[in-house]
C-alpha cells in the first residue's frame, strides 16, 4: 500500500527520551496539509498515515481527516487522546498504530509527559480507547507498536503476554528497536541502546507479531513534515512548494523500496 506519512505536528503531549522527532512546535496549517494531498492524489498514493509528534493535539486533526477520507488513513498516536475523536477516528481510519512499551511500571518509566500522569493511567487510557475504537468499529485494525531497548528489553513480553491474557483487541504487534538517530534520541542513546543481536533473539507467537530493527536514518518512507519538506526518513528530497514535476521525481526513483517496507506493516 503506497502510503504517504504526514506529520501535522511536531507538538507532542509527551517528551519521551529516546523521542527522534524534531524538537520544535511546528504544526501544518490547512492550506498546506490541501496541496500535501493534492500531490498525494496525483502520484496516486493509496493512504495517508498522520503522524508526529502527537496528531491529536493538532486543533485541525477532525477536519484534516475529513478532507483525507478518500485515501485510506492510518493513525500513529501515543493513544492517550483518542477518546475525544473516536467516533471520527473509528468511521475513517483502516489502521490505529498506538504506542505502549511495556506494562503500566515499565512502559510509564520508557515514557516521560509533558504533565504528571501516573503510570496506571498512562497505561489504561491507551488500552480502554483501543477496546473503545474496536467496540465502535470492529473492523479497525489495531498495531500495538514498542520501541525496544536495554531498559525494558527483559519485560516486554511481559506486555504480549498481558495483552493475551486480558483479551486486547491487536491485530499486530510491532516491535521497534531503539536507534539514536538524531535529537533526544541521540543525546540519551547510551541509557537505551540495545544491539541488533540481542533485539533479534525476541519472540512472540500468541499473536501476529513483527520485529522491526529499522535503519539508522529511518529511510524507510516518505515523510512530509509542517513545513512541506518531504523526506525519505531523515534525507530531504523535496518540498510540497516545489514544482509538480520535481516532486513526482523526487518520489518516483524510491517508490519502490517504500513500497516493501509498508507491506510488512499493513499487509
Ligand atoms: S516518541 Fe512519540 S510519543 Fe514520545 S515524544 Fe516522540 S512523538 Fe511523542
Amino acid at each position: 500500500m503506497l502510503t504517504l506519512d504526514i506529520k501535522i505536528t511536531n507538538l507532542c503531549n509527551y517528551r519521551c527520551e529516546y523521542c527522534y522527532g524534531l524538537n520544535d512546535s511546528k504544526s501544518m496549517d490547512e492550506e498546506m496539509f490541501r496541496k500535501v494531498l493534492s500531490i498525494a492524489e496525483k502520484l496516486k498514493f493509496e493512504a495517508i498515515e498522520f503522524c508526529g509528534g502527537e496528531p491529536l493535539v493538532h486543533p485541525k486533526f477532525a477536519q484534516f481527516t475529513e478532507l483525507a477520507k478518500k485515501f485510506k488513513l492510518i493513525l500513529r498516536t501515543n493513544g492517550m487522546l483518542i477518546e475525544k475523536h473516536k467516533e471520527i477516528i473509528s468511521k475513517y481510519y483502516t489502521w490505529v498504530g498506538v504506542s505502549l512499551d511495556g506494562t503500566a511500571q515499565i512502559n510509564h518509566i520508557m515514557r516521560k509527559a509533558n504533565v504528571n500522569i501516573s503510570a496506571a493511567s498512562q497505561f489504561n487510557t491507551p488500552i480502554n480507547n483501543i477496546k473503545a475504537l474496536k467496540q465502535l468499529n470492529p473492523n479497525i485494525n489495531i498495531l500495538l507498536g514498542s520501541l525496544v531497548s536495554q531498559i525494558n528489553y527483559d519485560s516486554i513480553l511481559e506486555l504480549g503476554d498481558y495483552i493475551v491474557k486480558n483479551k486486547i483487541p491487536i491485530d499486530l504487534w510491532k516491535l521497534y528497536l531503539f536507534r539514536g538517530k538524531r535529537e533526544r534520541a541521540k543525546e540519551n542513546e547510551n541509557k537505551f541502546i540495545l544491539s541488533e543481536k540481542e533485539f533479534e533473539k525476541l519472540h512472540f507467537n500468541k499473536i501476529k507479531t513483527v520485529l522491526q530493527k529499522g535503519s539508522t536514518n529511518s529511510g524507510e518512507c516518505f515523510i512530509v513534515s509542517p513545513d512541506g519538506n518531504i523526506a525519505l526518513g531523515s534525507t530531504v528530497i523535496a518540498n510540497i512548494n516545489d514544482s509538480g514535476n520535481k516532486i513526482i521525481n523526487a518520489i518516483n526513483t524510491r517508490i519502490k523500496k517504500v513500497l516493501e517496507n509498508k507491506k510488512t506493516t499493513y499487509s
